[in-house]
């Protein structure tokens, strides 16, 4: 992430933006407001190290500054507002003073803290100005027009600093995640796809192998080559897994795609599983979206294969499929009555690899649902689960509608 935003090209025109327009009626009234400060700035700054002591953000921010670089920094202040105010050169006020936005957008303080910093600095301001206001009215209320003034300024300079150094930060994370991203994409297709290669050899060889050794082996060697054969299937599977995954989103077309065909063939396909689980699949009216048709089929198959492996045993199987319609969003859901998720698990099954049971209790690779997250948000949206164990669980997903 880039520290200073100062170098972008958006930086020259926020400034420029944000150097602010004042008539010579305000000016007048800013100087006036600037004369006055002068003539009780000592006691003003002694109330305000008092006032901001006790201060649950602030004060331990004073404590940290030693009081010679805090007057340093304030002499400082003083004198960009009186360059601004006396000599109209506002440019380098508002450079500063944006400059305090950041910092504030940095530090990851509320904007609200802000309004607390002007709001004592008019209470403190305000017995002063009851007594010029007894001497001098006319100068009392050009004070006062002339605090608003500075105040609007400030205000301003600072909120849309604040709000232009929070965009920043978060475009940067979005644009290194995106990069990350891509890189893992990468990497997972290289992988995978460079992988098959050594993965074929050793399939070819373990099959002839097993033909035409097979009857050659003792027991051991039977038992030991069983455990060879799995693990070969076992990693054709992660590899192929991942590659897919890498895939996903990569050559299809968005398009239109009624769900209730798609899901109504999915389960004609998975006819033998639900079957060998006596399963009873029910489907609710679904919309026609637009999406990628083949990667939502995968999205919905992975999850009523879940659906139907993590069933209790013992009992039948009922998976309920449904959707509705958001203002933004498609949502659907798929929902079973098996063994249940641990609310502590419920963000961790979404990443890569990520089981919660051994390979003997229940087979997979832990890349489903990665797959199914991986989809949604190809489809601008998300996928979360409702679960307790021993009680079901409910995988919701959104589509956004294009
Ligand atoms: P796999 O099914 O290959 O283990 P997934 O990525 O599809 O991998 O799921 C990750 C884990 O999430 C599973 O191992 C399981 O513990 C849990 N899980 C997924 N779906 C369900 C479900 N419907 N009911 C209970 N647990 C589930």
């Amino acid at each position: 992430m880039t520290d200073s935003p100062d170098n972008e090209p958006g930086y020259i025109e926020l400034i420029q933006k944000l150097v602010p327009v004042v008539s010579e009626q305000e000016n007048a009234d800013l100087r006036q407001y600037f004369e006055f400060y002068e003539g009780c700035r000592k006691e003003l700054t002694e109330e305000a190290e008092i006032l901001f002591a006790g201060h649950p953000v602030f004060g331990e921010m004073i404590r940290q500054v030693p009081r010679e670089e805090r007057n340093k920094q304030n002499e400082y202040s003083v004198a960009l507002q009186r360059n601004a105010i006396l000599h109209g050169d506002w440019k380098t006020y508002t450079e500063y003073t944006v400059q305090q936005g950041f910092f504030y957008a940095r530090l990851g303080l509320e904007f609200k803290l802000w309004y607390e910093v002007i709001q004592a600095a008019r209470q403190m301001l305000l017995p002063h100005i009851m007594k010029e206001l007894k001497q001098n009215p006319a100068k009392a209320f050009a004070v006062i027009n002339g605090i608003n003034k500075l105040i609007d300024v400030a205000m301003c300079i600072t909120g849309e600093a604040y709000i232009y150094e929070k965009k920043r930060v978060i475009d940067d994370q979005i644009r290194q995640q995106k990069n990350m991203n891509a890189e893992l994409e990468q990497f997972a297709y290289i992988a995978s796809h460079d992988l098959q290669e050594p993965l074929r050899t050793l399939t070819g060889f373990v099959d002839l192998f097993c033909k035409q050794y097979s009857n050659r082996l003792d027991e051991t060697g039977e038992k030991y080559m069983a455990y060879i054969t799995d693990a070969v299937n076992r990693m054709r599977s992660l590899i192929t897994g991942l590659l897919e995954y890498s895939r996903i989103g990569k050559s299809s077309q968005i398009k239109e795609v009624d769900c209730n065909k798609l899901v109504g063939q999915l389960i004609r396909d998975l006819d033998t599983a639900i079957r060998e689980k006596n399963a009873q699949v029910t489907v609710a009216k679904l919309p026609v979206v637009r999406a990628y048709e083949v990667e939502l089929s995968a999205l919905f198959q992975n999850l009523i294969l879940n659906a139907l492996k993590f069933s209790k045993k013992n009992s039948q199987p009922v998976i309920h499929i449904g959707g509705g319609d958001g203002r933004k969003d498609w949502l659907f859901y798929v929902e079973d009555n098996g063994i249940g998720i641990d609310p502590k698990f419920h963000e961790n099954i979404f990443k890569l690899y990520q089981r919660l049971h051994s390979r003997e209790e229940y087979p997979g690779s832990g890349i489903g649902l990665t797959h199914c997250k991986k989809i949604a948000e190809l489809h601008g949206g998300h996928i979360w689960v409702e679960s307790a164990p021993g009680e079901g669980s409910k995988f919701y997903f959104t589509i956004t509608k294009t």
